[in-house]
């Protein structure tokens, strides 16, 4: 198949961008790697009249510190990502997070802007972003606004997003030097979306964890936030019984559905065999 007829815009400022796409409504769809709306296009699962590519928007780049936060433009691309240096010494998990999504032709070209926009369920970052507390800056007509990853995700394909406003950056809080962290991913072949992924972030202190927060992908209509899972762990010095409570109480939330990568039962008990392979390698890699 190949996407309907379609006007393509370059923008070369933000506000230009969004000047775009508040005049064209619904009709209108920001285009970054393309990797994930082209796609939709060529099965006509999506069919915008107006594509506004973001390439040409300088301000929508590059990684940097912000005090005790790390900004990521929207059209880094997962690339990008995984050669950062910044995010090797401070972040090493989105490294380990991009390395597993598709294959490095994808990654060359699609974003972390487009990854967490999409509304995907099968998307990598979004789960990881939760993890990570990491807030989504919006750009629309009346200005700025930040939302929380944890708030953003509504249903398959719905956010909180406006169809007039940008993704312009990704906020996350830097993480205490000497965490540990894992994304554990189980695809049935590489390049793969995930049968189910969990991320996990967790400090200790001794063998005791002081803080953990889990992710995770694609077992339901969203990303899922496992927060009763991460506050079963705290406290805990991963005894075996705290580490299975703490799993059925992540997989108690999943709601997968049944499909190619497997009926729903086993896709929710996968969920639960990354989330004890995260937690043992997280925990592994922390500072005692
Ligand atoms: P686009 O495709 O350009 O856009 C995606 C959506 O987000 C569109 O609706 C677009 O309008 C919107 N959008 C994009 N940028 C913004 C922005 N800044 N603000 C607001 N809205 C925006 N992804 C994974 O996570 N894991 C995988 O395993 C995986 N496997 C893949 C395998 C294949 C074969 C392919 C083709 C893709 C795969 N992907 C996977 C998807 C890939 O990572 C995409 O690049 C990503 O989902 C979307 O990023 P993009 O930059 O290509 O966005």
């Amino acid at each position: 198949m190949i996407p309907g007829q379609f006007t393509y815009h370059r923008p070369s400022s933000l506000a230009e961008a969004v000047a775009l796409l508040a005049s064209h409504g619904d009709e209108a769809r920001p285009l970054a790697g393309g990797h994930s709306l082209i796609p939709m296009m060529k099965l006509r699962m999506a069919a915008p009249e107006h594509l506004v590519d973001l390439a040409g928007i300088a301000d929508l780049k590059g990684i940097c510190e912000d005090g005790g936060t790390i900004v990521i433009g929207a059209t880094t691309t997962q690339h990008e990502v995984i050669a950062s240096a910044l995010l090797a010494s401070k972040l090493p998990i989105l490294r380990e997070t991009a390395l597993l999504i598709a294959d490095p032709q994808i990654r060359y070209v699609g974003t972390i802007g487009g990854n967490v926009a999409n509304g995907d369920p099968g998307n990598d970052m979004p789960a990881l972003m939760q993890c990570l507390d990491a807030s989504y800056v919006l750009v629309g007509p009346s200005g700025e606004r930040h939302v929380a990853a944890r708030e953003f995700y509504e249903a398959a394909y719905f956010t909180a997003l406006s169809p007039d406003e940008i993704v312009a950056a990704i906020r996350i809080p830097v993480p205490a030097a000497g965490h540990g962290y894992a994304y554990e991913k189980l695809k049935r072949k590489v390049g793969d979306y995930a049968t189910a992924a969990a991320a996990v972030m967790l400090t200790r202190s001794g063998h005791q964890i002081t803080s953990c927060s889990i992710g995770l992908t694609n077992v339901a209509d969203t990303p899922l936030f496992a927060e009763e899972a991460g506050r079963i762990l705290t406290g805990s010095s991963m005894e075996a019984d705290v580490v299975t409570r703490a799993v059925a109480a992540a997989e108690a939330i999943t709601n997968p559905a049944s499909d190619g990568r497997g009926p729903a039962e086993y896709r929710t008990r996968m969920a639960g065999v990354m989330l004890r392979r995260a937690l043992a390698r997280a925990y592994d890699r922390a500072a005692a």
